[in-house]
């Protein structure tokens, strides 16, 4: 078969785009809990803090974690009869990672039909295809309210130590508001970006002007309202540091606003087509019970390459993202790869000619083309971003090594001082495979004084990804890296692990168990199959340029105790029936439990 490109010379430019950006201390962040210039990085600009005594109480459940993952798990246990639930989050109200990024244009780049949790609950049909976050935020207050979860809810409240008391045989939470809880389930859903990633940048400190997160979005510098233009900006030069999905999504508005925009682009993102648009109201009208979770299905079955009669989302995830995952089979290896190759080629192709379209300057579109192959970096899909740069007011400046420093004035890139007014932080998260101890951000103490830390330090062991043994009545909800699978619509994960956690706790309460653990077996057996299933893709993802995807360049860092269940992504299907054939039998099969209640 005669190709329709040179692979070696394809091959030579991908890898020098990649090695100009494989340098050292590219990927070192500032440490904000104990960065004292920049902690207040984190701070929440959106609901004032307001002062209250400390609570001494018992709850049934604590959540921690009021996002996406805290709410679906809040509103199963309330489906299970779980009267007493609180919900702990640091930030002002509900809605996780929706209530922190607030930066204009934030908006979901898959379909909001599915990833909008609960729709046929509510009777909520969004009004997009693709919802800005506003809508997700509001949608998630109002879950909050539905299964009537603020109630209990402490918001603007971050858990310091966790621990479980065997006597009482209750989890005792402390908080940094001087509360302590006391409750027989704790709950983990912390979330999976959601510590902010600030780069180390040499002088960053020196900067004279605002500067602040995507992620803490500040209108009092900028003007506006999510939704509306900024409109303090009009004589201001604004310096945005990052082009991924936030970056691509926050340029449009600053480019309306601002007198001038630099955007500072380290790795070009492949931008493919977002194509949003209202939504139709036969769509809405043609809906049938159990849609919702048909469309997530449709969507999974294709991402995980089983295909489908139809492609409903019909969309780049469907049609790039799941294509090159899942390349056409071949009758040899070298077939499949070159296969592989091939169609991966095509598709980045199609998104070169995309900035050769849409971007008038040919010097600005060739630093705006992406130069590896799609399965590299989390692809990005935007409209406005890449006809952005035909403004006179933006500038892109391209930065593969990274910046020189930071001065008073402004980032220094090639020895040119850019001169910024304001300075924007676009530059994400820490990766999804942080540890989930990490993540959690508060010591979780087990039985005999163990701590989370100290046991996940050789890698997660876990039954289901979301119980581990010597940690009592805990759920984790699940989360990549943390033996269960992934999701690209993360909402699916969320919903099938919150009916697992809503399921579980209803057969505990039924057959009246005060205390449940993991036994060593289930736990070695279930650690044992992630380690078996795991798949390690370090040749292929080492000839990437470097990303949260290829762990900065270093895939041969994964550990494979935190695979999935499955190879790659995992088989959400086989778990789901593995999940849903546990909770069936009601058997707690896996469990070690105890009917005794505690002493007094
Ligand atoms: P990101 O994808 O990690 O992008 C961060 C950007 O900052 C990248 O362009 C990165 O460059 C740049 N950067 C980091 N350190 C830098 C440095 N020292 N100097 C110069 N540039 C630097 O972060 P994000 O855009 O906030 O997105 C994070 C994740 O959040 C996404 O992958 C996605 O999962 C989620 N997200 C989702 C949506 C959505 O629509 N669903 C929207 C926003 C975010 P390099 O590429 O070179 O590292």
């Amino acid at each position: 078969m005669s190709r329709s490109y040179d692979p070696e010379a394809v091959w030579a430019k991908y890898l020098a785009e990649r090695d100009k950006r494989l340098v050292p201390g590219r990927a070192d962040i500032r440490d904000l809990d104990r960065d004292e210039h920049f902690a207040r990085f984190r701070e929440d600009p959106f609901t004032p803090v307001v002062e209250r005594d400390p609570i001494a109480d018992d709850a049934d459940v604590v959540i921690v974690g009021g996002g996406i993952a805290g709410l679906v798990a809040g509103a199963e246990l309330r489906k299970a009869g779980i009267e007493r639930i609180r919900i702990l989050d640091k930030a002002g109200g509900f809605g996780g990672t929706w209530y922190w990024n607030r930066y204009p244009g934030v908006m979901c780049d898959v379909e909001s039909y599915m990833y909008m949790p609960m729709l046929e609950e509510l009777g909520y049909v969004p009004t997009t295809r693709y919802a800005f976050g506003e809508e997700i935020r509001l949608h998630l207050e109002a879950i909050g309210d539905h299964f009537d979860l603020r109630t209990g809810a402490l918001f603007h409240t971050g858990v310091e130590r966790a621990a479980w008391d065997e006597p009482s045989a209750r989890w005792r939470v402390h908080t940094d508001r001087g509360d302590e809880l006391t409750c027989r389930y704790y709950v983990l859903a912390v979330g999976l970006l959601n510590l902010l990633k600030l780069p180390a940048l040499s002088g960053m400190e020196d900067f004279a002007g605002p500067s602040f997160h995507t992620a803490r979005w500040d209108y009092d510098v900028t003007g506006g309202a999510p939704g509306e233009p900024l409109t303090k900006l009009g004589h201001k030069v604004v310096g945005l540091i990052g082009t991924g999905a936030t970056g691509i999504q926050c340029l449009p508005p600053l480019a309306e606003a601002a007198e001038h925009v630099y955007v500072f682009q380290r790795t070009p993102s492949a931008v493919g087509e977002r194509g949003n648009c209202p939504t139709d109201p036969e769509f809405a009208a043609s809906l049938e019970p159990g849609w919702q979770q048909a469309r997530m299905d449709n969507f999974q079955a294709i991402m995980l390459g089983k295909g489908a009669e139809v492609d409903l989302v019909d969309d780049g995830w469907t049609r790039h993202y799941a294509a090159v995952h899942h390349p056409p089979k071949a009758s040899t290896l070298e077939e499949y790869m070159r296969g592989a190759e091939e169609l991966d080629f095509g598709i980045m192709e199609e998104h070169r000619r995309r900035v050769e379209e849409l971007v008038a300057d040919p010097d600005t579109a060739e630093v705006l083309k992406p130069y590896y192959r799609y399965l590299c970096k989390r692809p990005c899909f935007h409209d406005e971003f890449l006809p952005a740069f035909n403004s006179r007011n933006v500038t892109l400046v391209d930065c593969p090594g990274g910046m020189d420093l930071i001065t008073e004035k402004g980032p220094v890139v090639d020895g040119h001082q850019y001169e910024v007014d304001v300075l924007i932080y676009g530059t994400g998260f820490e990766p999804e495979v942080t540890p989930l101890y990490r993540r959690a951000g508060h010591p979780i103490i087990g039985r005999d004084g163990l701590s989370l830390a100290e046991k996940f330090e050789p890698g997660p062991a876990t039954l289901f990804g979301m119980m581990t043994r010597g940690f009592p009545n805990l759920f984790v909800m699940p989360a990549p890296a943390q033996q269960c699978v992934v999701t690209v619509n993360y909402t699916q994960l969320a919903v099938l692990g919150a009916r697992f956690i809503g399921g579980a706790v209803g057969i505990l309460e039924r057959r009246g168990v005060k205390v449940f653990d993991v036994s060593a077996e289930a736990e070695d057996d279930w650690t044992q199959k992630i380690v078996d299933s795991f798949v390690d893709g370090s040749a292929v993802m080492s000839a990437c340029t470097p990303s949260r995807i290829n762990q900065e360049g270093h895939p041969e860092s994964l550990n494979p105790r935190a695979g999935n269940f499955g190879r790659g992504f995992g088989d959400y299907f086989r778990y789901r029936e593995l999940l849903q054939g546990w909770l069936a039998s009601g058997e707690l099969e896996g469990l070690e439990v105890d009917t005794r209640s505690p002493a007094p």
